[in-house]
């Protein structure tokens, strides 16, 4: 049984706009999601989730699985790339389980996207269509239009855009051009943990922090594969993904420690790079019969490793909203931005000052970032992540009226 004839169509089938699929045919809406790519959640990388997005698996009936295919790390650690001694630490076992209730987490992104795929196909009234580059939208007053590049058209009755950092349909809506770009390009690589022979950390989460640059490793899959980020600052990052930067980078890395360069070694620069981009946040990014959800919202730096999660509390949060307001759906947008604007906002200005003031730092700064943060105490560290890691609560736990 559905409660809509013409189905909402979900733009980009990444892990924002899965969950938002699952969250809403969970409520009994129908879905259509449509992805650009030939196959759905193919990005092979690791990814780190925090305790607040549990409750959003929770609610989209996936929180077993997630877990089976996770790992635990013991401490997400921030190491100094010059000698290799702790910066800050934050311990994400026992003593994190009781204060946040739910465990921090590493996994693999396509075992993610895979499980929620699985959930979707698993559920009625969830049309997956791959293939299908939306290239505008239409707001009929009753209804939605969207084509796409082979010509064909989708109707529903309301749109989501999960189209990420460079979504067309808020271009379509906003007209505000490329994301801010700040000269940095991160490059992923995932090996063989067998194939990792120096001396380096396999269990933890760590993060080496140095001046214009830093290195994240953690592992993935029962531990037989090792998740390796480097992110540098590069005059070639431009406003798009680069397929092949070719940085001038026999500098960067030159006076760090040993493990750091080992690290360095191991990456394959052929691949592509991730250009680092955000935007400003915004107040309100719904317009009619059409909103804007994950990246394609609130693009953030990847400092606090918050974007999937908050991509997926939107999901949750939006579907609610939609739900309550049963089929009046500007309402159910307004509402929704209102809920989420801050948090995320305060995402994006976080992860903006940390990246500048905390990760990148060097020479005194380096220091005295080091004399202060080296000295907090477990507890301090937990008060610190309370606002973000302590979660949201949900429109339908809060009792918000229809
Ligand atoms: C190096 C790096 C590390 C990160 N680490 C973490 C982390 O540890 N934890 C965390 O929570 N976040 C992390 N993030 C952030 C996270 O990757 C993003 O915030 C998250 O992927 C956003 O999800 P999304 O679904 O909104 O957008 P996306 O993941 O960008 O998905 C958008 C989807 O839309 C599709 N699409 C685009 N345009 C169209 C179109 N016109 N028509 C149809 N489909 C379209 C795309 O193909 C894609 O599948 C990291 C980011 C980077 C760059």
């Amino acid at each position: 049984m559905t409660r809509n004839e013409h189905p909402i169509l979900i733009v980009g089938g990444g892990l924002g706009g899965a969950s938002a699929a699952l969250a809403l045919a969970r409520n009994g809406f129908r879905v259509t999601l449509l992805e650009q790519a030939p196959e759905f959640g193919v990005i092979g990388y690791g990814i780190q989730l925090g305790p607040n997005v549990f409750p959003m698996f929770d609610r989209l009936g996936i929180t077993e699985a997630v877990l089976q295919a996770a790992l635990h790390p013991k401490a997400v650690l921030m190491v100094d790339s010059v000698d290799g001694g702790t910066i800050a630490r934050v311990p994400t076992g026992a003593s994190f389980v009781s204060r946040f209730k739910r465990p921090y987490i590493v996994i693999h992104r396509a075992d993610l996207h895979r499980i929620l795929l699985d959930a979707c196909a698993a559920t009625p009234n969830i049309e997956l269509v791959p293939n299908a580059d939306a290239v505008s939208f239409e707001d009929t007053g009753s209804g939605v239009r969207v084509p796409t590049r082979d010509g064909r058209i989708f109707d529903g009755a309301a749109l989501i855009a999960a189209d990420g950092i460079r979504s067309t349909i808020r271009q379509q809506m906003r007209g505000e051009g490329e994301p801010r770009t700040i000269g940095y390009v991160a490059h992923r690589t995932i090996v063989p943990m067998a194939d990792v022979t120096f001396d380096v950390d396999r269990d933890d989460v760590v993060l080496w922090s140095g001046p214009g640059f830093h290195i994240v490793h953690y592992p993935l899959r029962d531990r037989t594969l090792f998740n390796i980020v480097t992110v540098f600052k590069t005059r070639n990052a431009e406003a798009s993904d680069t397929a092949s930067p070719h940085p001038d980078l026999d500098h960067v890395y030159r006076d760090s420690h040993p493990t750091m360069r080992a690290l360095w070694a191991m990456m394959d620069l052929s691949h592509r790079g991730w250009v680092s981009s955000d935007r400003d946040p915004i107040r309100h990014w719904s317009r009619g019969r059409v909103t804007l959800l994950g990246d394609a919202a609130h693009p953030t730096l990847q400092t606090l490793a918050q974007g999937a999660c908050m991509a997926i509390e939107d999901a949750v949060c939006l579907a609610d909203f939609i739900d309550l307001s049963d089929g009046n759906f500007e309402e159910a947008f307004r509402r929704y931005e209102q809920a989420r604007y801050l948090r995320t906002a305060r995402v994006q200005y976080e992860s903006r000052y940390l990246w500048d003031n905390f990760y990148h730092v060097g020479g005194i700064e380096r220091e005295v970032a080091r004399e202060t943060w080296s000295h907090r105490t477990e507890e301090d560290m937990f008060d610190c992540l309370a606002w973000l890691y302590d979660g949201i609560d949900l429109p339908q736990q809060q009792g918000v009226a229809a």
